[in-house]
């Protein structure tokens, strides 16, 4: 017999759900569309910052048939400042399967799903429960931290072997017929009372008497095994060239760190603005010092420095860059929120010399 949560938990914890769940757009106007749309776009992303980009997103690709057909710099522009863009592209090739093998739909089967770009248990197990209440767990990581405090459970979450036997004890204690209300149910008893970080609020958990970890006093030391990641730092200088009204930007490669997105052209270093122009063969003199700013990949950081230079109307691009307008980099061109303090030094520029 699999470990699993005690009779009574569910009604407990489904009770307590329906009174304190959240209202957000894809649950109050729940469709599986919508449903593998949030799943994806909310993780690694806090829900209050992803309900704009969603309702955003849904607005412009309303449906699997739009999604399948939509350029994939339109996709990454959706997606500019959520970060992980491999997932907008896989939402983009996994629409094109479904149009192409699942009549325009996504599959109501578990197997299928997970067979889908970007799927993994996880969003499988998400969407075949919320989106067709199938009888499989969704186990992140706040159902992770839950699982382990509940069941006093001193297991590495880190570990495959915790998450399966997580899964496993999720899956024994779906009930018949609520599985998509359970898993989000202990989702949002993570997100909202049985915090990360050590502090739970177990005084105003409708769970607590089944939960071991309050009754031994380790709610603030479990779940074990989280992991401090060791970061690469690079100090780049980051260039935002100007030549009449324009400034001057190229695409990443289609591979790697931010592929596909757009960046301005940087020096390796920390550079004074005056020696980039110079570097460059502009006028030190016209060169600006701009604010510096950071941004943390999950395995890189940058620590940038910024300078503004002109240079004269007219000049050529070097290969692969082009100078481009104010509209194409506010509206149209994905650029990722690591150069958003740069990106907003343009936009504050008057159209007299950006446009
Ligand atoms: Fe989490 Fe506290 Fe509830 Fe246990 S009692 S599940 S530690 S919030």
């Amino acid at each position: 017999m699999p470990v699993r949560f005690p009779d009574a938990f569910a009604g407990r914890l489904l009770t307590w759900y329906g009174r304190n769940r959240r209202r957000l757009p894809w649950r109050e106007d729940p469709s599986p569309y919508r449903t593998w749309i949030s799943e994806v776009m909310l993780q690694q992303t806090r829900v209050e910052t992803g309900v704009p980009y969603f309702e955003r997103f849904v607005r412009v690709l309303p449906d699997i048939p739009s999604l399948a057909a939509a350029p994939e710099e339109t996709l990454l522009k959706l997606w500019q400042g959520l970060g992980y863009y491999s997932r907008a592209r896989n939402l983009g090739k996994a629409a094109v399967i479904l149009m192409r093998d699942h009549g325009g739909r996504l599959p109501r089967d578990y197997a299928a799903l997970l067979a889908l770009p970007g799927f993994g248990e996880y969003t499988a197990g998400a969407v075949a429960s919320i989106a067709f209440d199938l009888p499989v767990p969704a186990v992140d990581g706040n159902v992770l931290r839950v699982t382990a405090r509940l069941l006093g459970d001193r297991r590495d979450i880190g570990k495959a072997a915790t998450k399966a036997a997580f899964r496993g004890i999720v899956a024994a204690s779906l009930p018949s017929g609520r599985a998509g209300d359970f898993n989000q149910a202990l989702m949002e008893l993570g997100a909202l009372l049985c915090l990360p970080s050590g502090a739970p609020l177990c005084g105003r958990c409708p769970v607590r008497e089944f939960c071991r970890a309050s009754a031994e006093g380790t709610a603030g030391v479990l779940p074990a095994g989280r992991k401090t990641v060791r970061r690469r730092t690079e100090r780049k200088t980051v260039l935002l060239l100007l030549s009449g009204g324009r400034v001057l930007l190229r695409r990443r490669p289609g591979s790697g760190l931010l592929a596909g997105l757009w960046e301005f052209p940087s020096l390796e270093g920390w550079i004074p603005p005056g020696e980039a122009a110079s570097v460059l063969g502009l006028d030190p003199a016209s060169a600006r010092a701009l604010p510096p700013a950071g941004h943390s990949f999950s395995h890189l950081t940058w620590l940038m420095r910024g300078a503004l230079l002109e240079a004269p109307a007219g000049v050529s691009p070097p290969p692969g860059f082009r100078f481009c307008s104010r509209r194409e980099l506010d509206e149209e061109l994905p650029l990722p929120s690591a150069f958003s303090v740069y990106r907003a030094v343009l936009l504050s520029l008057p159209p007299s010399r950006f446009h």
